[in-house]
């Protein structure tokens, strides 16, 4: 029998009341739209197992973290950010101020995760996309949601650390390729997605984006751990160099 690998990959969704978050959720996790969520749904998160996105023999089990409620007072708990492995900012198409309060979603997300790498994943949703229609029109102009997006680019994984952290020389050379290759990747601007919860455009789009942002960025970042600093050498014959002692060489001890 196949051993089967899993993942698990915390997503948080972020936003202003009202805007679907809670049915997006549900959307996605079992399918179903009633048009009738309340702001709580007595459950912090949902998970839900889907198949590895580039690997078939693997699972990756998401669990899916909803504000239920407590986003109207802007006090989430240390407990909902923790270990968060990637953000979902979702915005109602149709309201402009939904989309302005964005850029505050995000800083207060990044307060409270490590962004050490300035590397953490988001994912835009412009919900409610059903909504538009020849005579209602977005809230704010898709050109600005997208420059805002281009503007607020997920951040590269700091190759010059890397760099100075490789001593294995067999080692740096696919690691300087695949964080070229992630540097690129990641230097793309923040993806959006049109979505609704309603018709569930977008929807799975949106979240299989996500979680690839998510495993990539944990590959990486489980690759990092496993590179060392190079030793530093020490020349005990060199009294000229200072190992910490206060005159020289001679008070190396
Ligand atoms: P939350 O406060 O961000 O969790 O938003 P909810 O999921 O509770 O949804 C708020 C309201 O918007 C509810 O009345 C939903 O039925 C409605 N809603 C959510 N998503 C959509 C959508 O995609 N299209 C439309 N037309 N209404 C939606
Ligand atoms: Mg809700």
């Amino acid at each position: 029998m196949v051993r089967q690998r899993k993942d698990l990959l915390k997503i948080i969704i972020l936003g202003d009341s009202n805007v679907g978050k809670t049915s997006l959720m549900n959307r996605y996790h079992s399918g179903k739209y009633t048009g009738q969520y309340k702001a709580t749904i007595g459950a912090d998160f949902l998970s839900k197992e889907i198949t590895h996105p580039e690997d078939p023999s693997r699972q990756v089990s998401l669990q899916i973290w909803d504000t239920a409620g407590q986003e109207r007072f802007q006090s989430l708990g240390v407990a909902f950010y923790r270990g968060a492995d990637a953000c979902l900012l979702v915005y109602d198409v149709t309201d402009a101020t939904s989309f302005e309060k964005l850029s505050n979603w995000k800083t207060e997300f990044l307060k409270h995760v490590d962004n050490s790498q300035g590397d953490f994943p988001f994912v835009v949703m412009g919900n409610k996309a059903d909504k538009l229609t020849q005579t209602v029109s977005r809230g704010t102009p898709l050109e600005r949601v997208l420059d805002w997006c281009s503007e607020n680019m997920n951040a590269d994984l700091g190759m010059q650390n890397f760099g100075q952290q490789s001593y294995n020389p067999s080692s740096v050379g696919s690691m300087n390729m695949s964080l070229q290759s992630h540097q690129q990747s990641r230097r793309a601007p923040i993806p959006h997605f049109d979505t609704s919860a309603a018709t569930n455009q977008g929807v799975e789009e949106a979240f299989e984006t996500v979680t690839k942002l998510a495993l990539e960025r944990n590959r990486l970042l489980m690759r990092h751990m496993f590179i060392a600093p190079p030793p530093r050498m020490v020349n005990l014959q060199d009294s000229s160099q200072n190992y910490g002692g206060q005159g020289g060489g001679e008070q190396c001890c």
